[in-house]
């Protein structure tokens, strides 16, 4: 049996359900079995692709938009380039590359990468050399300066607790056994204090999820742009809300039951970016734009057709889906979204119009 599935058993026989929080926390991080500290977790070979995988185009121009709005600030000297889940490294080496176009921004940066899998940070090390980055645990080791952050693809990552509403209370959604089985409970009702804010926009019978992690991460960066100035860049797939069960798997770029395979599986749901801003002030929130959008605004078309006159043949369909599959309604377009958040009194990130 899957290793991973079997020490599951285990800690639900001898402790009970767990939350889904603590059920992905093991299927994605487990030192020895956890889906990220396997090999090729992303990419064409691994069970998703995120979008700098598909186009290098993607990390240009989004290399572009900090190197502007380094600019549009008044050029800090020193800053921090930080990334969260870097993944394979791709999004940072092609955001590198295109801002070599600004010198003096390369020059004042600081770069960070905050990445939690052993085997991922592995091959970030291979991927990004020049200039060399500096891999953190936690966001306390960051130096006390401007702050550039990113984050595509992570906030989805991490884990949720997953509530059905009754009349004023709510159930959550755990993990339970039966045999070698895996499989759903709901709890008993209690006051889940945290959502107490919902009982404005759901009924009975709705589901919503939380992100408990984020907080730490939000808090942080907001704080630091606040204190230093700098902006916060964040790319997910998710909604101004969050409602409905949107927690799955994916193997082999393919859905699947989250419970199925432990460890094997990618295991994520949707962002709420309401959530992720929420309780924050004196700072500005962008809309939330959709990506199809934001890398047109930032002029995703006039990229690709520069690029696209130097292929042909299969090299130029293949470019011309890989962008397509960015920017489409019915791809990435939509469901993919994009939030800036920035000083009040900073300049206005472009992309967002
Ligand atoms: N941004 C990349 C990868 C997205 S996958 C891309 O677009 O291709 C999610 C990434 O977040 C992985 O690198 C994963 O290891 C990392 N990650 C997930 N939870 C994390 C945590 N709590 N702390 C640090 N990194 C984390």
């Amino acid at each position: 049996m899957n290793p991973l599935k079997n020490k599951i058993l285990n800690l639900i026989s001898s402790k009970g359900p767990l939350t889904i929080a603590q059920y992905m926390d093991i299927a994605l991080f487990d030192q020895g079995s956890g889906y990220y500290n396997g090999k090729n977790p992303i990419g064409s070979r691994g069970a998703f692709t995120t979008a700098p995988e598909i186009t290098q185009v993607f990390g240009e121009l989004i290399g572009l938009f900090f190197a502007q709005y380094w600019l549009d600030c008044g050029k800090y000297n020193s800053f921090t380039l930080l990334e969260l889940g870097p993944g394979k490294g791709t999004l940072m080496s092609d955001l590198l590359r295109s801002s070599r176009i600004v010198p003096e921004y390369l020059e004042a940066c600081d770069i960070f990468l905050l990445e939690r899998s052993s085997s991922l940070e592995l091959q970030q090390r291979k991927t990004l050399h020049h200039p060399i980055p500096t891999w953190i645990n936690s966001l306390e080791n960051l130096p006390d300066q401007p702050v550039f952050a990113l984050a595509n693809e992570f906030f989805d990552a991490l884990p949720i607790r997953q509530f059905i509403r009754g009349e004023r209370f709510w159930k959550e959604r755990l993990v339970a056994s039966t045999g070698n089985e895996l499989h759903f409970v709901w709890s008993r009702e209690f006051n889940f204090k945290p959502l107490e804010g919902r009982l404005g926009d759901t009924k009975e019978g709705d589901i919503v999820e939380v992100r408990p992690d984020t907080d730490t991460f939000m808090i942080d960066i907001v704080d630091r742009i606040k204190q230093y100035g700098g902006i916060f860049l964040i790319i997910d797939y998710g909604e101004n809300y969050s409602l409905g069960d949107t927690f799955q798997a994916m193997v082999n770029n393919e859905y699947t039951n989250p419970l199925e395979s432990p460890g094997l599986a990618d295991l994520t749901s949707h962002v709420d970016f309401a959530a992720l801003v929420k309780g924050f002030a004196d700072i500005a929130v962008s809309p939330l734009v959709e990506q199809g959008a934001f890398l047109t605004n930032l002029g995703i078309m006039e990229r690709s057709d520069i690029l696209a006159k130097n292929l042909a043949g299969v090299n130029l369909e293949s470019h011309r889906k890989a962008i397509d599959r960015l920017v489409s309604p019915d791809q990435m377009g939509i469901l993919f979204k994009v939030r800036a958040i920035y000083p009040t009194k900073g300049p206005v990130p472009q992309g967002f119009n």
